[in-house]
């Protein structure tokens, strides 16, 4: 607060103002040299089978930045200077680039398509033409679509505009998945989920959270199951990090979960380990033998 002599609160605001508006430009100008990838990092998050198993079927991809100072930085810090400076435009395809090669390697000689998603922001979304991006990027690593999910959050399909429409039309005619991510929420006017083509819904870790606590809560994940047989969409549960709440989920006939409990988001390296194993390692007890 306000120290001995003379500082005002003005003051203060000031000073407390620039010193935010200063971490801003240097963190601008520092993903301005790191758009070409360097200092950019993507880790991935495996999706598990919610059955005794729990193979690993898919990941998602989570970007993450190696600042020189500041260390590992989470999307949250840099995401929204991305957007307001166009950065996100190079970063996004950047990070599709990366996806579709990852996608590529990692299911060479795999019985079972192993599904990599990645997610981009709806400003991303209605500033880029994706569907060429996409293309490219598959084309680039002889990559197939069905390897590859898009998610997308509530806002973009709020849009309801044709444009939108045509993209993830496209982007599902090359044979990519379309998830909506977070959801429940947004502004749910789930008349949307009809007029655009979505294939899956990805729970939010918010209605996760309190399932096991809260009976309407519980409810409401049962309802969001229902919608989503109704119109034959895939339903992935995030943000699970209880044993109570997988077992929860899977009772209700969700095939598909993510969170901590499985794995948290992992550098290339220690995912590829993962996948070696085939499932990644939990703390939790084995089932016991005959
Ligand atoms: P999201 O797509 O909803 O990603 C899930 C977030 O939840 C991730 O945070 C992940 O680390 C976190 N998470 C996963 N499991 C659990 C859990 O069990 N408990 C809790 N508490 N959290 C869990 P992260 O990596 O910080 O990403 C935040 C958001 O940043 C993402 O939310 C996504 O909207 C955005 N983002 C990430 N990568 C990209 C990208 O490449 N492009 C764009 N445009 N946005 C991205
Ligand atoms: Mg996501
Ligand atoms: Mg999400
Ligand atoms: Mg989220």
């Amino acid at each position: 607060h306000a120290k001995r002599g003379g500082h005002s609160g003005y003051a203060f605001y000031r000073s407390e103002f620039s010193e935010r508006a200063h971490e801003r430009m240097a963190l601008e100008q520092a993903l301005r040299g790191a758009q070409a990838g360097a200092g950019l990092e993507l880790h991935y998050q495996p999706l598990v089978a919610l059955d005794d198993e729990r193979r690993i079927v898919g990941a998602e991809a989570l970007l993450r930045w190696r600042h020189p100072e500041l260390g590992l930085l989470a999307p949250d810090r840099f995401i929204a200077i991305a957007e307001d400076t166009g950065l996100i435009v190079p970063i996004g395809r950047w990070v599709i680039d990366q996806v579709a090669q990852a996608a590529r390697r990692w299911n060479e000689g795999r019985a079972e398509p192993l599904r990599i998603a990645f997610n981009v922001s709806t400003r991303q979304f209605l500033r880029d033409d994706l569907v060429a991006a996409v293309r490219e990027a598959l084309q680039r690593h002889d990559c197939r679509a069905q390897w590859l999910a898009m998610e997308v959050t509530e806002g973009l399909l709020l849009e309801d505009s044709d444009s939108v429409r045509r993209a993830l039309h496209g982007l599902s005619e090359l044979g990519l998945e379309i998830a909506i991510d977070d959801f429940g929420t947004g502004y749910s006017a789930l008349g949307y989920l009809s007029k655009f083509d979505v294939h899956c819904l990805k729970i939010d870790r918010l209605f996760v959270r309190d399932i096991e606590a809260e009976a309407r809560q519980a409810e409401l994940v049962k309802a969001f199951f229902a919608i989503a047989r109704a119109l034959g969409l895939r339903v992935v549960a995030e943000g699970v990090e209880t044993e109570g709440q997988a077992a929860f989920l899977r009772a209700h006939g969700c095939g598909v979960a993510q969170g901590f409990l499985f794995c948290r988001p992992v550098p290339v390296p220690v995912f590829e380990q993962l996948l070696r194993r085939g499932a990644p390692e939990t703390d939790r007890p084995q089932p016991a033998g005959p």
